[in-house]
């Protein structure tokens, strides 16, 4: 049995409508699931919601958690961009938040610079605004996490390592390089002492963006070791990807140590047990 928190539906960038994606949750026997859209924003960029949408948004989460067995919770995947948006300005409608970093500082034309979106639009950005260093663009990412963590304390942390998608093949540089694990690291101790959940996503594996999950399993054994506490993830933008890679990921993550994953549960958070095939 599974629970997936992270989806986008047609209120973001995601397609189907929030019935479909809960008719294929029924169908998967999902023990409970979320909606995560992506939050409104202060940018005009084609990803995210509407601000006007929201309240239909909501609305439509609320009509059809009476129609299934499936539990439905209502979240956002919501961007932390310093002094115009965080994971707080949404938290007070939902049962849940995703903080994720997707935009780090701005072009010379004020537009902000998207780290996951095309490698060409990667590449402007790091010369235009990090002057080619890319050790600099990451740290900044990486500053940006705790930043938020900080500030807005987000109830799941998404994709943790997202910006190593522009590093599919190693071009920039190795997950084993001493700055990065450091960088790493600090944001690892940050989760740890606010207490917040990573989730494990899939989405860059069944993308074939990434060779592994968000994070990579070196971070989630440290995550283990930390005793930071876990749910599984596919950051799914149609119904048909809800669980992708899950089974795959669930025996990663078993054989890495973790025994529990957090779920949403009668309204609140709760770990149950993990097994190579999932929730228990
Ligand atoms: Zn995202
Ligand atoms: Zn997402």
């Amino acid at each position: 049995m599974w629970t997936n928190y992270h989806s986008h539906c047609n209120y973001c960038d995601g397609k189907g409508t929030i019935a479909e994606h809960v008719a294929k949750a029924r169908e998967l026997n999902l023990r409970s699931m979320g909606f995560s859209s992506h939050a409104p924003l202060p940018f005009d960029v084609p990803w995210a919601m509407k601000k006007e949408r929201l309240e239909n948004y909501l609305a439509d989460i609320e009509a059809v958690r009476k129609t299934t067995a499936v539990e439905i919770y209502k979240g956002l995947e919501i961007d932390y961009v310093p002094g115009k948006v965080s994971p707080a300005d949404y938290e007070r409608d939902l049962d849940y938040t995703i903080g994720s970093i997707h935009m780090v500082e701005y072009f010379n034309n004020g537009k902000p610079w998207e780290i996951d979106g095309a490698a060409t639009l990667f590449k402007e950005g790091l010369a235009e605004i990090f002057n080619n260093n890319y050790r600099d663009a990451v740290t900044r990412y990486f500053e940006l996490s705790r930043e938020m963590i900080d500030k807005s304390g987000p109830t799941i942390i998404g994709h943790l390592d997202k910006i190593k998608i522009q590093n599919h093949e190693g071009e920039y540089f190795s997950e084993s390089d001493s700055w990065y694990q450091h960088e790493v690291i600090g944001t690892l101790n940050k989760i740890a002492d606010a207490g917040v959940i990573v989730e494990v996503n899939t989405r860059g594996l069944y993308q074939k963006k990434s060779h592994t999950p968000y994070p990579s399993p070196w971070i989630i054994e440290l995550m283990r070791q930390r005793h930071i506490p876990i749910t599984f993830s596919s950051d799914a933008h149609r119904p048909d990807d809800l669980i992708n890679q899950f089974q795959e990921t669930a025996s990663l993550v078993f054989t890495l140590g973790y025994r529990k994953i957090s779920i949403l549960r009668d309204g609140s958070w709760q770990p149950v047990n993990l097994t190579p095939d999932g929730i228990a």
